[in-house]
Parts: structure tokens; C-alpha cells; sequence
């Protein structure tokens, strides 16, 4: 199947892509030049990027990418998240792998590993997203961690990145939804200790843009829109990846009236409510019969 085998093939990319990374992440080196270098890597493979590749640094849980004038860097002691997506003719593979500067964390690294394993091996058509979670719950329990609650993995459908389902990190009486054969998800668990709120909030915005809808706007904005709109198909995007295809102060206007006219959503950050580090583990599944194929392995 055509399919199976484009998203095999974005899986593969996004796992050498996630482990390339994990060389680069030292103290001191820049933001902005670890994620361009990842996301040059993803084109060079035969992908392209499904979303911007993510640095989140120690309470940022989830959903920072650096701007196009970037200065932040890797700092000493930090738990860095690397989250990378790829696509392949629409097909979605999402990993993500954490670094840990701070041999104190460790644990929440390990936590997020083993939970995301143990998720992996209750996965089989016909198990309830809910009993994905109490194994995710479970696990990082007994690694004297807890996840947070508030972040789940979800489904992937072509082009859709968040396609509806989600697979919790806790054993939710919600989501009793089940598995079925040939469904893809991408499942998440976010570690943290065992005394911090395990709860995320919005932050300052992420520089990570999504396609809202159309308005009437004119000119170089127009033009923009249309970019946006044929480029990434729906998935999102990075106001950098736009900025160097229209530079300069024009661009960034017509960035900004793309925003304020609402054609644009900003994500925000997202932040541990606490302040305590995060880490995480991240894979790309195909449910199956009997199992399930990681595709990001
Ligand atoms: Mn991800
Ligand atoms: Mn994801």
C-alpha cells in the first residue's frame, strides 16, 4: 500500500533526523541553528518538515521554535526537548527525543522513555486509548515521576497533524474510544516530578503559525496567503520559513497583516504551570491486528 510506504519512509526520516540531534544539543550552542540544521537534514533525506522543528528548553513543555532573528541558546544544566516532524507526500511521522544536561533529571528522561514503551506494547486494535494511558500513568509512577495531564498524544491523518483522537498520558475515564486497525498515532507522554503541577498553560507565542482562513487582504499579503496556503497544506509552519522567502521589512508586514486580520493562528507556548522541568518521548504508530508498527523506531 502507497501509504503504509510513505509513511514508513517519513518515519525513517524523522528518526535520523531525532537522533542526528541529539549530538548537537550542548550547552552554549544556538537555538536557531540546531532546528535549521535538523529541518535542512529533513530536505536532504527526501522529506519536508510536517511542522517546524520544536526546541523546548526545561519548564517549556511543548511548542517553541526560534524566530528568524533568534538569540537564544543552549543553557548549562537545561533539559532540552527535540521534536521533529516529517511528511512525505502528506504522510506524517512525529518523534521527539529529550536531552538531558542535568544527571539529576535523568529520571524524568528515563520515565518518558520506559512509559512510552510500555504505551507501545498495550497497543492493538480493539484497546481503548484510556488503558494507553493508564500503562503511560503507571509507568511513570513507579519511576517516581507523573506525567502531565493536560498534554496527550492524538491521531494523524494525512496533511493533519491533530486529527481529532487522542491517546491521554493518565488513565482518563474519557477517552474510551478504541483502536482500529491502520489508524496512526503519535503517542507522547511529557515527564515531570513528582511534586510539580503536571499541568500545562499558554505562554508567550511560539512563532509556530497555523493557516486559519481566508480574508480579504491585498497585495504582498495576498501573495503570502497563496504561499502559505499551497506550501503547507494546512500543517504548521514557521514565521521564519515565510520571512526568508519574502524578506525584509515589506515581508514582515505583510506577515503582520496576515495576523491581524486573523487569516494566521499563533500557537503559544506552552508552559509547565509550576515551573518544573519536562521531558519527553515520542513515536509514530501504525495500529495493527495484533500490534503496531512504529514507524519512527
Ligand atoms: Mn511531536
Ligand atoms: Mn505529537
Amino acid at each position: 500500500m502507497e501509504e503504509v510506504e510513505a509513511l514508513r519512509r517519513a518515519g525513517a526520516i524523522a528518526s535520523q533526523v531525532r537522533d542526528r540531534a541529539v549530538d548537537l544539543v550542548k550547552p552554549g550552542v544556538s537555538l536557531l541553528d540546531i532546528c535549521e540544521e535538523l529541518e535542512r537534514w529533513i530536505g536532504e533525506l527526501g522529506g519536508k518538515p510536517a511542522f517546524p522543528c520544536n526546541i523546548d528548553v526545561d519548564h517549556v513543555a511543548a511548542h517553541y521554535t526560534p524566530s528568524i532573528t533568534e538569540r537564544g541558546i543552549i543553557p548549562e544544566d537545561s533539559l532540552v526537548k527535540i521534536d521533529i516532524g516529517v511528511h512525505v507526500d502528506g504522510y506524517i511521522a512525529d518523534t521527539a527525543v529529550t536531552i538531558c544536561l542535568n544527571p539529576e533529571l535523568e529520571y524524568l528522561v528515563e520515565a518518558a522513555r520506559e512509559a512510552l514503551e510500555e504505551a507501545i506494547a498495550t497497543i492493538r486494535a480493539g484497546v481503548r486509548a484510556s488503558e494507553v494511558g493508564a500503562a503511560i500513568e503507571g509507568a511513570m509512577k513507579r519511576l517516581g515521576a507523573k506525567p502531565i495531564r493536560n498534554l496527550t498524544g492524538h491521531k494523524v491523518s494525512r496533511y493533519v497533524l491533530h486529527a481529532g483522537r487522542v491517546i491521554p498520558n493518565v488513565s482518563s475515564l474519557l477517552e474510551r474510544h478504541r483502536l482500529e486497525v491502520g489508524e496512526v498515532y503519535a503517542v507522547e507522554p511529557f515527564s515531570v516530578p513528582r511534586d510539580a503541577d503536571g499541568v500545562v498553560v499558554d505562554g508567550p507565542p511560539s512563532n509556530i503559525y497555523i493557516y486559519r482562513k481566508k480574508r480579504s487582504v491585498g497585495g504582498l499579503a495576498k501573495r503570502m496567503l497563496k504561499y502559505i496556503q499551497a506550501e503547507y497544506r494546512g500543517l504548521p509552519f514557521a514565521s521564519r520559513w515565510v520571512l526568508r522567502i519574502f524578506p525584509g521589512s515589506e515581508g514582515l508586514e505583510a506577515f503582520e497583516e496576515l495576523l491581524s486580520a486573523g487569516c494566521l493562528y499563533s500557537y503559544p507556548q506552552l508552559l509547565e504551570r509550576s515551573g518544573a522541568p519536562v521531558a519527553q518521548a515520542e513515536h509514530t504508530v501504525i495500529v495493527t491486528r495484533e500490534g503496531c508498527e512504529v514507524t519512527t523506531a
